[in-house]
């Protein structure tokens, strides 16, 4: 989508900070991190949000997941995987993305 930062991200139009990727999916920090560290995990294929990335291409959801445990993995330790999904659950960007955070105690329930 031409108005999508992380479709200008994956186009390579805004520059980021690249983790890792496979055929489906792209790993990079998040520009504002919330842990040390804090790594969002995007499809290459845009969808607004899990779910609807879930029904259009399971195949890119198994990716995306498949990508953060190898962060998580690399990182080692507890980590969290958050999909923010709707205005009221802090979605800023409707381009389907996981938060792997890490690296620090994780309070519960989150905020
Ligand atoms: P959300 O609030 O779950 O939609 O998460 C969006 C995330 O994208 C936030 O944690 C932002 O800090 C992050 N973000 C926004 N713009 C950029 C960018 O240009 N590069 C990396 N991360 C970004």
């Amino acid at each position: 989508m031409s108005d999508c930062l992380f479709c200008k991200i994956l186009d390579g139009e805004v520059p980021s900070d690249e983790v890792a990727s496979n055929d489906h999916a792209y790993a990079f920090r998040d520009v504002s991190p919330q842990a040390p560290t804090h790594v969002l995990v995007i499809p290459r294929r845009h969808e607004p949000d899990v779910g609807s990335l879930v029904e259009a291409d399971p195949d890119a959801a198994v990716a995306v997941l498949g990508l953060a445990k190898q962060v998580a993995d690399e990182v080692g330790g507890s980590y969290r995987l958050v999909f923010n999904t709707g205005a009221d659950a802090h979605q800023s960007v409707f381009h389907c993305h996981a938060h792997v955070l890490a690296g620090r105690s994780l309070g519960w329930p989150p905020g």
